[in-house]
């Protein structure tokens, strides 16, 4: 049983030592060296005088020193904040004020991008393997002299299951990122609910992690439960269709995690090329962030032969909240499965925060007096109380006031309806709701409407200010390379799917949607630009 972050590379070791932990570019490493790096750059970071609780940054693409600075970062007590590498400098040095970062560690990959970051955000010390110059240490000269072993208490240094272990942000999706802090029990909660159901993985597996380190997805469902189970992670730095295919493949990869847009990009390059490609290998697929279309998810099961999972979750929850489970059957996009062990999950009116169906009604059986025929009797807003549930947002005490109750239930803003069977269909997020004369819209059935569409590449729908009915859905929309739509048409096709009032009232033709350093789509920049368009 583990009680502390700092000591998954330890067990990772000591089970799998000698075993691939990563592959990278062609080069493996064990889980025997990664744990003795660990434990050097924790020496190395209690001897420049870090201490428990300080926030240290990371700025490195997914490569092995990923891992070894951010479990070295734990081991030292300190708290590792993971930067997005693909965020505005003007948004991460913000990040990086917010959080207090004086220590950074970058990456070779990108020097120039952290040392004009750490001199915009005013960093003390970069760790920066080959460069050493005011400000900058080199990494590699730094961690040399420093002992591959590492006692966490000797030092001084050991921080309990319930303090903060590490402090994300969120993907700023809605507006400035957060600072989610999570506890060495949050994190290490969800990696074992992963391994009782969510996502069992054994040493023989093989997993590609292309998921950004940085964000909770890829760090702690994907890292945390790489090392907890000693699979072996096939580390690809650019989410690209070709790369990520032939990482499958050639490494017979197993698993695959990814979020929606990277199906729809890797399949579109399937298609075209399926002969280049032999994916037998794999065994599942999984995928969460966002909305998935349906018929992405059926073009993927069906000409990969592959169960697609999904699951919901985010920053605040570790990041699972619910996961279909690995075996069984499979529902339709949008099913996200049943709650993960130990959590509770009440639906709520957005409105009054008035239950409407909570998770001890529907265990081992639904009571009586729920009606799933009723639809809007058991669709809310999800609030979620368990061991994966943050300690508060960092810095922000009015926030945190608003987003608990009293019971410790966090309200999360989306949308969810559940079923007989006890399993949750993701609806939409609240603040995306289109209300057009009185109806409420959500973007995404409208957009699982146009992905039907067999010439539909992308699609996003937001809403658009309109003289009687207040607020009207219009679409914006990537086509298939060489494929001609009109509008017209596409509209007229929507309508077999969607009410009248849901009818896109405009769909503009684009060349790709905004979309943020974890693939979803910036519903605000379109807004701005649907203003722009009908002014
Ligand atoms: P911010 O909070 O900064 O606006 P964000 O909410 O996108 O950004 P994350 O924590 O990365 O930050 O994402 C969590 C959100 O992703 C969830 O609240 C939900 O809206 C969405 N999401 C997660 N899984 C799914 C899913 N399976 N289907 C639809 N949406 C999902
Ligand atoms: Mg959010």
């Amino acid at each position: 049983q583990l009680s502390h972050m700092g000591d998954l590379p330890a067990m990772a070791a000591s089970r799998y030592g000698e075993q691939t932990a990563f592959v990278f570019q062609g080069l493996e490493t064990s889980f025997g060296e990664v744990e003795a790096e660990a434990n050097q750059v924790a020496n190395m970071l209690v001897d420049h005088g870090v201490e428990p609780g300080e926030r240290v940054g990371l700025f490195i693409p997914n490569t092995p020193r990923f891992p070894k600075s951010y479990f070295g970062t734990l081991k030292a007590g300190a708290i590792p904040v993971p930067l997005n590498l693909r965020m505005d400098p003007e948004t991460l040095a913000f990040v990086i004020q917010d959080a207090g970062i004086d220590v950074l560690f970058g990456s070779p990959f990108l020097a120039d991008e952290v040392q004009n970051l750490a001199a915009a955000a005013e960093v003390g010390t970069l760790f920066l393997p080959g460069v050493s110059e005011e400000g900058v240490v080199n990494y590699s000269h730094a961690i040399a002299d420093h002992p591959e072993t590492f006692d966490r208490e000797a030092e001084g240094v050991d921080r309990d299951f319930e303090d903060v272990a590490v402090q994300p942000y969120t993907s700023g999706t809605t507006g400035k990122p957060k600072g989610v802090q999570l506890t060495h029990e949050n994190l290490l909660s969800t990696i074992e609910a992963y391994d009782n159901g969510g996502l069992p993985l054994d040493p023989d597996d093989t997993f590609l992690l292309v998921l950004p380190l940085f964000h909770i997805y890829g760090l702690n469902a994907l890292l945390g439960s790489g090392l907890y189970s000693g699979s072996t992670m096939v580390l690809v730095a650019q989410p690209e269709p070709e790369p990520m295919l032939n990482g499958i493949q050639d490494n017979d990869v197993t698993n695959f995690a990814g979020v929606p847009a990277m199906y729809t990009m890797m399949f579109r390059e399937y298609r075209e090329n399926p002969e280049k490609y032999d994916l037998s290998s794999l065994e599942s697929v999984t995928c969460a962030a966002a909305p998935l279309a349906d018929a992405t998810r059926r073009e993927i099961m069906d000409e990969w032969d592959v169960p697609m999972v999904e699951g919901w979750g985010m920053t605040e929850t570790s990041p699972a909240g619910t996961v279909e489970p690995s075996r069984g059957v499979r529902k339709a996009a949008g099913c996200v499965g049943p709650v993960l062990d130990e959590v509770e999950i009440k639906l709520v009116d957005p409105g009054t925060r008035e239950t409407k169906v909570s998770t001890d009604q529907l265990e081992p059986f639904p009571d009586d007096d729920l009606d799933f025929d009723d639809e809007a009797s058991v669709t809310g807003e999800i609030a979620i109380r368990g061991p994966n549930v943050f300690e508060g947002y960092y810095n922000r005490p009015e926030k945190n006031e608003q987003v608990f109750d009293d019971e410790g239930y966090f309200y999360t803003k989306d949308i969810a309806r559940v079923d007989e069977d006890g399993y949750f269909w993701i609806v939409d997020r609240a603040d995306d709701m289109i209300i057009a004369g009185g109806e409420n819209i959500y973007p995404a059935e409208v957009e699982d409407a146009l992905y039907e569409h067999p010439d539909v590449e992308e699609a996003a729908v937001v809403g658009a200010s309109h003289e009687v009915k207040g607020e009207a859905p219009v679409a914006y929309v990537v086509l298939s390379e060489g494929t001609e739509v009109s509008e017209e048409e596409l509209r007229e096709f929507a309508l077999d799917y969607v009410p009248t009032y849901a009818h896109p009232r405009r769909v503009f033709f684009v060349d790709e949607l905004p979309r943020s350093a974890t693939q979803k789509v910036q519903r605000y920049k379109l807004e701005e630009e649907t203003e722009d368009r009908l002014s």
